[in-house]
């Protein structure tokens, strides 16, 4: 459809047209929410919790580790095929897509994305539960809850009969957690199919109504692995030693001052290395995490690793060939920081919804799927699929679906503000 959009090109919306005229994004949201139809689709919600919760409950049980996302995918393909979605496919890494189509077929996308993996390694086991009223489980608000909205969005569109004028796209997406490094929504990006066609992107990650995501908090993420000769503790001693190779880069780099604003960290969050406790190692590895609202503060910190590296390598390698070390630096993660502009549409449209519903939102910072469109200069942002969570990344996750409707409302009200509804 059309030609690849240059990064920061903005991909108009009905909304977008409609605002530039009198009616304001807050009389606007009024209107749709006055709507018979749009009464119904909440109707719909709180008729079919007992539904969505069982649909939580089997997704929840489908293993769906970083990179192994593809059983999970085959369960949402199936679901969106029910919901008589169009166009229901998988990408070749694993995303799926569906599609409620709308009445202008030149209008650009309005997408809805949840990611489907979680940060769960393979084996970990999943024992799902649902007692007093709260389910529990391993993912089960963060991302079962921003999947089970998908597809009690659809199923109330469906229902109440809701014709949407630009075409609503559905997606779960694979690779958001940890060094999936948001591989999933950056694949779809590269794709002109979609980056040319979606004018914005409403991220639905873990439970919750009291946030908007829409600035992109930026991380890198290194690993650094030095290697030496290795050999015996005693008849080798004198050695390079990877380990206190790195334990000197580790000192020197740590002590880099970052700055409070814009808020900068470093973490060293994993050490590996050696044989045994008489070997000189032959090599050592470590991951360095960095993060930062800053571009800037991220590429001093980069220069400060090599420094430290390029630093400490000289000082511990002699003459001697058998003393020889070397280091490699391999970027694991990347996920660049940028910001939704105050006065974008989307942004107006969030507030415009929170209003309506009496919901106070306050506006955070986060590393989530959005970063990649927003660093591309595209409308992005994540929320909340309402309800409430907690223990998120342990496997004593739970999820209240308590208040449920409410985060399901707002993403109903948002998705239809930007789409547009045609024929009331
Ligand atoms: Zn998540």
């Amino acid at each position: 459809m059309g030609d690849a959009m240059a990064p920061g090109s903005p991909v108009r919306t009905p909304f977008a047209s409609e605002s530039q005229g009198s009616r304001s994004a807050q009389q606007q949201v009024a209107r749709i929410a006055e709507l018979r139809r749009v009464h119904q689709a909440f109707a719909w919600f709180r008729a079919h919790s007992r539904e969505l919760e069982d649909a939580q409950i089997d997704v929840t049980a489908i293993a769906a580790p970083p990179w192994g996302e593809s059983a999970r995918s085959e369960w949402l393909a199936a679901r969106f095929t029910e919901l008589a979605l169009s166009d229901v496919h998988r990408d070749e890494i694993g995303n799926v897509f569906g599609i409620r189509p709308g009445t202008d077929p030149n209008a650009p996308y309005i997408a809805l994305s949840a990611h489907i993996d979680t940060v769960f390694p393979e084996g970990t086991p999943i024992e799902v539960r649902r007692d007093a009223g709260k389910l529990y489980g391993p993912g089960i608000s963060d991302n079962s809850a921003g999947i089970v909205a998908l597809l009690a969005i659809a199923g109330a569109l469906r229902a109440a009969g809701l014709t949407n004028t630009a075409p609503i796209l559905l997606i779960g997406n694979v690779g958001e957690e940890g060094e999936g490094d948001l591989r999933g929504v950056r694949h779809i990006y590269q794709q002109p199919q979609w980056s040319a066609t979606i004018a914005s992107l409403i991220v639905l990650d873990g439970a919750g109504t009291d946030t908007i995501i829409a600035e992109g908090l930026g991380s890198r993420r290194y690993e650094v692995t030095v290697r030496g000769a290795g050999g015996h503790s005693w008849s080798d001693f004198g050695a390079a030693n990877p380990i206190v190779a790195l334990a000197r880069m580790i000192d020197r780099f740590t002590r880099t001052p970052v700055p409070a604003v814009p808020k900068t960290t470093h973490n060293i969050g994993i050490i590996r290395g050696g044989t045994s406790v008489n070997s000189i190692p032959e090599s050592a590895t470590m991951r360095v995490d960095t993060r930062s609202a800053s571009v800037e503060e991220l590429d001093r910190l980069e220069r400060a690793l090599h420094e430290a590296i390029d630093h400490v390598i000289p000082e511990m390698t002699s003459r001697k060939k058998q003393e020889l070390l070397t280091a490699e630096v391999r970027v694991i993660g990347n996920r660049p920081a940028a910001d939704l502009p105050l006065e974008s549409q989307l942004l107006k449209a969030i507030r415009a919804v929170d209003a309506q519903l009496n919901n106070a939102a306050r506006t955070q910072r986060a590393s989530t799927d959005a970063n990649i469109p927003l660093s591309l200069g595209r409308e992005a942002i994540a929320i909340g699929a309402g309800g409430s969570g907690g223990g998120a990344h342990t496997i004593h996750e739970w999820y209240d679906p308590a208040g449920r409707d409410l985060g399901l409302k707002r993403i109903l009200l948002l998705t239809l503000a930007l789409a547009g509804v045609s024929g009331e």
